[in-house]
């Protein structure tokens, strides 16, 4: 399901754990012209975005001037007047505490179409993440969604505090970290038992979260002694006493484990994601970056004539985005192409004048890269390595025929000095450089708390190494994923206190999961 022009979706993004956003989110993320995202959305929930969607950031941060409401409103009528899908995306609920209403009745107003796609409100899932059942068949019969912070500006309270007192059930304060003790005593002086449960839920459902329990009597001392920081939730009512046997998050496995992973390959993200599953506390030490070369004469002149090409042969998915990123930028898209050309053996006339062009990937990411952008390739190698291409290509035609090979600078030349061999004209162009990524400060400085640092391959082992030097974490304990790592760790001066058995990212899970546990 795409989005519609014209039209603005206010979209709910969840409380912030990636995973607890909707499929409908997703889809509308994947699709839309822009989207005006606000602070509180869940890392990584724009990567899905269309490369060339306006993302427009119109949240709060502290200490700098925010976007006033009204203005959000006219950017959203005005993206949708021009023809535009238009994502608004909220933490939580839209609806709730989220000021979609207002902004729903601001596109009403001047005849603007808009859905609405609801999301999991923090009040549900900060307490269920809690293991805090908000109802409970003997607990609570009701639970009410309330405001910790109203508008300063209301000449009479909405809050009916003696009614709040008296409500059968659970009671959940948005936003009510700061007013906390003001609201506790005003509950308390209108009635409300100060001995019952309470709790404080900071950062539900994301990294780091963190619950402190108390009575509504004792709660804001216990918050402000913790330094308990927003986003957090407020719970008052038995069902915090629940937690002691529902309590889940804490209990898996690598809980409170703070767990270094360098993204120096594709794979590390699925261990970070891994790791994230399994309770730890992930931090990302990009140790490569991407640096495309695309403006250069050998890339331009290669897509000026990409059409005259009989195989054009792609190595990576940074390298299938790069190329079509310079062939928007000289004007063309996927047509310039032309129509894949069949090379089956004994075909008649297959080699007749045909301007199609052969597409050959090295691996299935690179094919999939490929087809997201309307063109499937006609050879993909079953196994990963240049080798297997070269094996896969054999079926090819290209004696005497333009070939094009686009790919990282510093890549093997395997696959280029295979296709001369057979004969072919082979451009090889640079589309990207792979240069040392050096961590932001902020990722470095959580990194010196880590119980664990990763390695997945010798070159992460030199680059972080390298790019860290004196800050690189002192007391965490070293997981390599093999012999081969571990000996570039010694090499750079490092114990390696786990070595995988089994030198994949699950035998590394493995490995890391047996020493977490003391074995
Ligand atoms: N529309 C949002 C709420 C926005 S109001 C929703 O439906 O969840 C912002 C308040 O929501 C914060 O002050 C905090 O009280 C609460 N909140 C949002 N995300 C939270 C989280 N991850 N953990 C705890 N509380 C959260």
């Amino acid at each position: 399901m795409s989005a519609r022009a014209g039209i603005v979706y206010l979209v709910g993004a969840g409380p912030g754990d990636p995973g607890l956003m909707t499929a409908r989110s997703l889809a509308l993320i994947g699709s839309a012209d822009a989207i005006y995202y606000d602070r509180l959305i869940p890392p990584g929930a724009l990567d899905g975005a269309r490369e060339d969607a306006e993302l427009v950031y119109v949240g709060k941060a502290p200490g700098v001037p925010s976007v006033p409401q009204e203005e959000i409103g006219e950017r959203l009528i005005e993206a949708a007047q021009a023809g535009k899908s238009v994502v608004r995306l909220k933490g939580g609920d839209p609806f709730v505490f989220g000021r979609g209403g207002e902004e729903g009745e601001a596109l009403r107003e001047v005849g603007v179409e808009f859905e609405l796609v609801p999301g999991i409100t923090a009040g549900v899932a900060a307490s269920a993440y809690a293991g805090i059942p908000v109802t409970h068949r003997d607990d609570a019969s009701a639970v009410a969604f309330v405001t910790g912070h109203e508008d300063p500006e209301k000449e009479e309270s909405a809050l009916d505090w003696e009614a709040l007192a008296r409500f059968p059930g659970t009671l959940v304060f948005y936003m009510g970290v700061k007013r906390l003790s003001d609201n506790a005593a005003a509950l308390i002086a209108a009635g409300r038992d100060a001995a019952e449960p309470a709790a404080a839920v900071e950062r539900g459902t994301m990294e780091g979260q963190r619950t402190v329990v108390a009575t509504l009597g004792t709660l804001a001392e216990a918050v402000a002694r913790e330094q308990v920081k927003a986003p957090a939730l407020i719970v008052v009512g038995p069902v915090v006493a629940r937690r002691e046997s529902l309590a889940w998050l804490e209990h898996r496995p690598l809980h409170g484990k703070r767990v270094v992973v360098t993204r120096a390959r594709a794979q590390a993200s699925g261990l970070a994601k891994a790791l994230r599953n399994l309770g730890a506390e992930v931090v990302e030490l990009p140790a490569i970056r991407i640096e495309p070369t695309i403006e250069s004469v050998e890339v331009r002149s290669a897509v000026e004539r990409i059409g005259e090409y009989a195989l054009i042969v792609l190595t990576s998915p940074n390298g299938v985005r790069l190329l079509f990123e310079a062939m928007r930028n000289a004007g063309l898209d996927a047509r310039a192409l032309g129509s894949p050309k069949k090379q089956q053996a004994g075909e008649a006339g297959s080699s007749a004048a045909n301007s199609g062009t052969t597409v050959a990937a090295i691996g299935p990411g690179t094919a999939r890269a490929l087809s997201r952008r309307g063109i499937s390739a006609d050879i993909v190698p079953e196994r990963f390595v240049a080798e297997s291409l070269v094996e896969a290509l054999a079926e090819v035609e290209v004696a005497g025929k333009r070939v094009l090979v686009a790919r990282a600078a510093d890549a093997r030349d395997v696959i280029p000095e295979h296709l001369e061999g057979r004969g072919a004209e082979v451009d090889v162009v640079a589309l990207y450089e792979t240069v040392r990524e050096e961590p932001g400060a902020e990722a470095i400085e959580s990194a010196q708390a880590a119980d664990y640092v990763t390695f997945t391959s010798s070159s992460t082992v030199r680059n972080l190494t390298e790019a860290l030097g004196e800050r690189f974490p002192k007391g965490a304990r070293i997981v390599s994923i093999g012999p081969v790592t571990s000996e570039a760790a010694v090499g750079a001066s490092l114990k390696v206190d786990v070595e995988a058995e089994r030198h994949d990212i699950d035998g590394l899970l493995t490995a890391l999961l047996a020493d977490a546990a003391g074995g």
